[in-house]
């Protein structure tokens, strides 16, 4: 008799893709959820220091040894395990703990549980969801700490030897790493998300997973049969025979479609009619270079450089930015690295650098004119970039340019950031391209005038089209009304593109309107050189430009671009990509 099960499907968030199906095993790392608070006596403060200090000290050597044992293949992912090592000494947590236990005579545990609320809250209050995991790491940092002050022994998931689906409230970077392959199919958890550390390294191992569960690791008993379906980021517990018939073939197909994509990657985007695109992929972290490398991605067309301003309590020194810069352009060489110049504030304010709540941020002193206004900050990353240009193939360019006297400036500081390494003694490049971001109408209206001071434009359609439609990006209240392909927008890209071939400027987009395959027709057809977008979208944008025709391409952007309406592109769009839908079976293609 078929098995009905109980089907129970639980939502989370997708940390990597893929199905797999499998007896749970329940992993404690449960942390320590009660804390106790007591007051310590003068004379004992001394020693409950010292209980802090041996606590992290014995954490630190946990990670350590996990660091020491990393299996090659993550090899590219040490920074993430450096960085959680780096947290346990975070002046955040580790000193002001410790001033703590000093200052008001509070026991260890209590100390520590305080200061982590507190840096934890000093990160939720950012919109930027790369920043928002960082609460991530410092949860799981004093997590680990907590437990070797306590004295709760973690489990070491290296020792699993079943092949089994990973239960657990939490995975640090450290557990993820030490995932035996063979053993283990899959995990889920109850807190994290896509951006988290966490799920970085299951996409490398190509692990399935969902994050973010809520109460996943209390719902499910080990052995229980459960479904992983880190595509749509669902779990399902006990399913029915009919369910587990429905996911093995999901599986199946899956794996199929991902060999081949896979497979064929590596083909570059060149159209039916013989025009090649170059495509490549936007980062945020160095560990993200493996995925654009294995999706196909030929250079980064977008280095994020605010993270490593946003993830900390103050500014990063030269040296550690110089380090993260040449480690990316040395890993992606011969390829290229557009190292994109500090874009903080708008939606991603510093808080250490936070002068004076700003009632319109994104209209604020933002980016470029941040940096304008902090030569000290700004020319500590330029002799970083100029530092790393002697080691790969860097491209420099600087955002929210809104005119041409900002990239006077900008240029004119990089050269004497130049100078004082030349100066110093110092091995520099500055022999490398020169490009801004379009992403301010003011940019779009005198593009012909700062076509004269680059080499190359990136189009930012995130921000070109929040600026000229008068729409908040992160305003879920006309999220319905932002659409990049708005006639406007169109329009904007394609004068960009026409100043661009009047002057031998590469232009480039590197906003999400780039990573939908969708798209193609319209990008190709308008001509744009370049393409960056999300690592994970190349293999099907790839495969989308491989099939379309640039002739073809071309006439059909030449008629979008008369749309007079939203509704009016997309719909056109669709008869191009789907003509067999049409009603009339007109295909355009
Ligand atoms: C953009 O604005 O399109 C862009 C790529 O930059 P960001 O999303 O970082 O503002
Ligand atoms: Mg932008």
């Amino acid at each position: 008799m078929a098995d009905k099960g109980s089907d129970t499907v639980l939502k989370g968030i997708s940390g990597s893709p893929g199905i797999c199906i499998g007896q749970a095993y329940l992993v404690d790392r449960e942390g320590v959820d009660v804390v106790e608070k007591y007051t310590v006596r003068p004379e004992s403060i001394r020693d409950e220091v010292n209980r802090f200090k041996t606590a992290v000290k014995k954490s630190e050597d946990e990670l350590i040894e996990v660091i020491e044992e990393l299996p090659e293949e993550l090899h590219h992912h040490l920074t993430i395990l450096e960085s959680h090592l780096a947290l346990f000494k975070d002046k955040m947590l580790y000193e002001r703990a410790i001033d703590a236990i000093r200052d008001e005579s509070i026991n260890a545990e209590w100390a520590l549980k305080k200061v982590a609320t507190r840096a934890k809250a000093m990160f939720q209050d950012i919109a930027d969801p790369y920043l928002q995991s960082r609460v991530d790491d410092i949860v799981q940092v004093s997590d680990r700490i907590m437990m070797n002050l306590v004295g709760v022994d973690a489990v070491n998931i290296g020792n699993i030897d079943k092949r089994v689906v990973l239960v657990a409230k939490d995975l640090t970077p450290a557990d993820t790493s030490r995932i035996q392959l063979e053993r283990v199919k899959g995990f889920v958890t109850d807190r994290g998300g896509k951006t988290s550390h966490t799920s970085i390294i299951a996409r490398t191992l190509e692990l399935p997973s969902v994050m973010g569960l809520g109460n996943v690791s209390a719902l499910i008993k080990n052995d229980d049969i459960i479904i992983v379906d880190g595509n749509d980021g669902l779990v399902i517990i006990d399913p029915s025979d009919e369910t587990l018939l429905e996911y093995e073939e999901k599986k199946l197909r899956y794996e199929t479609r991902r060999a081949n994509i896979k497979r064929r990657s590596k083909i570059p985007a060149t159209t039916v009619d013989g025009v090649t695109i170059k495509l490549m992929g936007n980062i945020e972290l160095a560990e993200e270079i493996v995925s654009v490398m294995d999706y196909g991605g030929e250079g980064i067309g977008l280095f994020r450089t605010e993270f490593q301003y946003l993830s900390r309590s103050h500014f990063p020194t030269e040296e550690e930015l110089y380090e993260q810069y040449r480690e990316v352009a040395e890993l992606i060489f011969p390829e290229p690295v557009v190292i994109r110049t500090l874009d903080i504030n708008g939606d991603k304010a510093l808080a250490y650098a936070r002068e004076n709540d700003e009632e319109n941020p994104a209209l604020g002193l933002r980016a470029i004119r941040f940096c304008l206004q902090r030569p000290d900050v700004f020319m500590t990353q330029l002799r970083g970039i100029l530092r790393a240009a002697a080691f790969g193939n860097v491209r420099v360019m600087f955002p929210m340019i809104s005119g041409v006297e900002e990239v006077l400036e900008a240029k004119k500081m990089l050269k004497e950031a130049a100078a004082q390494l030349e100066a110093e003694g110092i091995p520099y490049s500055e022999n490398f391209e020169i490009g801004i971001m379009v992403e301010v109408p003011s940019a779009v209206v005198m593009a012909e005038r700062l076509a004269d001071e680059v080499d190359f434009f990136s189009i930012g359609t995130n921000d070109l089209t929040q600026y000229t439609l008068a729409i908040d990006r992160g305003n879920r209240k006309v999220a319905h009304l932002y659409n990049s392909l708005h006639p406007a927008v169109l329009r904007m890209i394609k004068q960009v593109v026409d100043v661009g071939k009047k002057h031998g400027v590469k232009v480039c987009i590197c906003g999400e309107m780039a990573s939908e395959p969708a798209n193609m027709p319209v990008l190709l057809g308008m001509e744009l050189d370049e393409l960056s977008m999300t690592p994970q979208s190349l293999p099907m944008v790839k495969e989308m430009v491989r099939g379309l025709s640039f002739s073809e391409s071309r006439k059909f952007a030449a008629r979008v671009l008369e749309a007079t309406t939203v509704d009016g592109v997309t719909s056109m769009m669709d008869e191009f990509v789907y003509p067999e839908e049409n009603e009339n079976g007109t295909a355009s293609a």
